[in-house]
């Protein structure tokens, strides 16, 4: 037996009497049978830093790990205070809890701030026990404690570096997430946390990845299990009532961490997290369609003015057409009858049909000529968004409501964008035109796309003064129209509309059911045109 131990033992108590009061919970039933030796023993050699005070915290027992905790030796400290390990940084509050909890006869467990003899500092986990005596007094105190310095200093890193994690993360300009393999949100950002409110579309993140994986299809699988990443992947939003339409575009990274729960401690086990980047491409997007409507405006002017040129002439065309067509008839009445007195008139109806041939012939080869445009997979929803864009000043000065209603999952038609544009750019014009005319009430023009299987459909409704029921029919036919005499309207608008239908194998119609102005409705096969088949429009 040690010197210390020895001497602990002559002048103060009975270890085994320490032993019966500390824990008859923890040493077990049959721990009265076993040598005495063995507990000392145990106390003496336990890793863990071990020491007995009387009622005042003056030492009367340490053991080996104490001292090696601590730095001092059992000659060092025995008959010292335990405050001799105190570095005073401990709050004072502490210290009272701890006094208030032990005097209580209760255990108490806390952290203090201890010094060790060379006078570092270390942080000491430490839980002292009250003992009993047969009376039930305290008796003494056990005081059991581990230097945690280390761990301390790890832990705090780890946070330190979690929060400078989040603090570089949270001041990105971009929202970020981290998924895990069940789509559960792990870490995001503040900008993340704003697109929640933003976008109304619940969990952002999940919305987006189901937009990835239908955008992506097989390939998403592909890429997770490679841990590939992706970039640049983009996405329209549109607005719906006082939302604006935004535009993102998202990025991610896949990543394996180990797992460290306590499964995982001997049996190596990883999960996989996506980092997900979503930037809010608006204002870029916004430039570019800008500048993509600027060009737009310029080719739809210059192809309305060509238009204009066609229409002119093909209306003077039909014009001349019908005074020829009376000359001819005469013509050939006199020629019938053979009459010579009339051979002068004859002269000349035959000059006149000759020169008003040619001057149709002249104007056949003035009327300038519409290119065809290749067939491609065309959005419609993108199309009518433009066509509103374009005709955004006059809606404006028209005081039109416009309710637009895109169809989310609308899929793309094979055309022509342009002959499609020009489609229904004329369509929104001639509401725009209707509700012009309006003198009271609100002028509403209401947009829609829908589709199923097989069909795209477009509503394009306005409240304006319709068209009487009797005019619709003809209204498809060239050079009819219902407006006034004189206007800049040849009332070849809707035959080109229905030539460009059409060419899309689609149909047009005006809702005869509808009474509050015009409804028109197009719808267009999906498998209507080919790629492969048909290349131009
Ligand atoms: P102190 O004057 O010692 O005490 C400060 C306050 O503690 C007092 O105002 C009072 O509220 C309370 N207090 C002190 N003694 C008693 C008492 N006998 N009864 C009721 N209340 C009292 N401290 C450490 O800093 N590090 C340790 O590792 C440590 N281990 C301990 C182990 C044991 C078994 C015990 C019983 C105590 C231990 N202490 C330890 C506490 C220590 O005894 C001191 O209370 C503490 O260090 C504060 O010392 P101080 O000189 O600043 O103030």
């Amino acid at each position: 037996m040690k010197k210390i131990s020895l001497r602990f033992l002559q002048t103060h108590t009975n270890l085994a009497d320490v032993m019966d009061q500390l824990s008859p919970d923890l040493l077990g039933e049959g721990y009265n049978k076993m040598p005495f030796q063995l507990f000392v023993e145990a106390v003496e050699q336990v890793p863990i830093a071990i020491s007995i005070t009387d009622k005042k915290a003056n030492i009367l027992y340490v053991n080996d790990a104490f001292s090696r905790v601590t730095g001092y030796s059992q000659e060092d400290i025995l008959g010292e205070n335990e405050s001799i390990l105190s570095d005073k940084r401990t709050p004072r509050t502490v210290y009272y809890d701890l006094w208030h909890t032990i005097s209580a006869k209760k255990v108490w467990r806390g952290t203090l701030c201890n010094r060790h003899k060379s006078g570092q500092r270390y942080l000491s986990d430490l839980t002292i026990a009250p003992m009993l005596n047969a009376q039930g007094d305290i008796s003494h105190y056990i005081g059991m404690h581990r230097d945690i310095t280390q761990v301390y200093e790890s832990e705090k890193r780890v946070i330190n570096q979690k929060l400078l994690i989040e603090s570089v993360i949270n001041s990105s300009p971009i929202a970020m997430v981290v998924i895990d393999d069940q789509d559960r949100v792990i870490l995001d950002n503040h900008n993340y946390k704003a697109l929640v409110t933003d976008l109304d579309k619940g969990e952002p993140a999940s919305y987006f990845l189901q937009l990835l994986r239908l955008e992506m299809g097989d390939l998403w699988q592909q890429i997770q299990s490679q841990e590939q990443g992706f970039n640049n992947r983009e996405f329209k939003i549109e607005g719906k009532g006082t939302r604006k339409t935004r535009w993102f575009s998202c990025a991610g990274n896949w990543f394996v961490e180990n797992e460290v729960n306590a499964d995982a401690f001997f049996e190596n086990a990883s999960k996989q997290y996506l980092i997900l980047t979503i930037t809010d491409i608006t204002r870029q997007r916004r430039q570019m369609e800008a500048l993509h409507i600027q060009s737009l405006k310029t080719l739809m002017a210059e192809d309305e003015r060509v238009r204009g040129i066609r229409e002119t002439l093909l209306g003077a065309m039909h014009q001349i057409q019908m005074p020829m067509n009376q000359i001819r008839a005469a013509e050939q009445l006199l020629r019938h009858k053979g009459d010579e007195q009339h051979l002068g008139l004859l002269n000349s109806l035959q000059q006149i049909q000759q020169s008003g041939e040619e001057a149709i012939t002249t104007m056949q080869n003035c009327i300038p000529e519409i290119f065809q445009t290749a067939i491609i997979p065309v959005n419609i929803n993108q199309l009518l968004h433009e066509v509103l864009l374009l005709s955004e000043q006059r809606i404006l000065g028209s005081g039109i409501t416009v309710y637009w209603q895109p169809w989310a999952e609308l899929p793309s038609l094979l055309g022509s964008e342009t002959r499609l544009r020009i489609l229904f750019k004329q369509l929104v014009d001639n509401a725009i035109d209707a509700l012009s005319a309006m003198d009271t009430g609100e002028r509403r023009l209401k947009i829609s796309t829908s589709s199923d299987t097989d069909l795209v459909c477009v509503v394009i409704e306005d409240n304006g003064p319709g068209i009487p029921l009797e005019k619709r029919a003809k209204v498809f036919e060239p050079f009819y129209t219902t407006r006034p005499f004189g206007g800049n309207q040849s009332g070849m608008g809707l035959v080109m509309a229905k030539e460009i239908i059409n060419q899309h194998k689609g149909f047009i119609d005006i809702d005869p059911d509808y009474q509050n102005g015009c409804r028109i409705k197009i719808s267009f096969p999906l498998q209507g045109l080919s790629a492969s088949g048909d290349h131009t429009c």
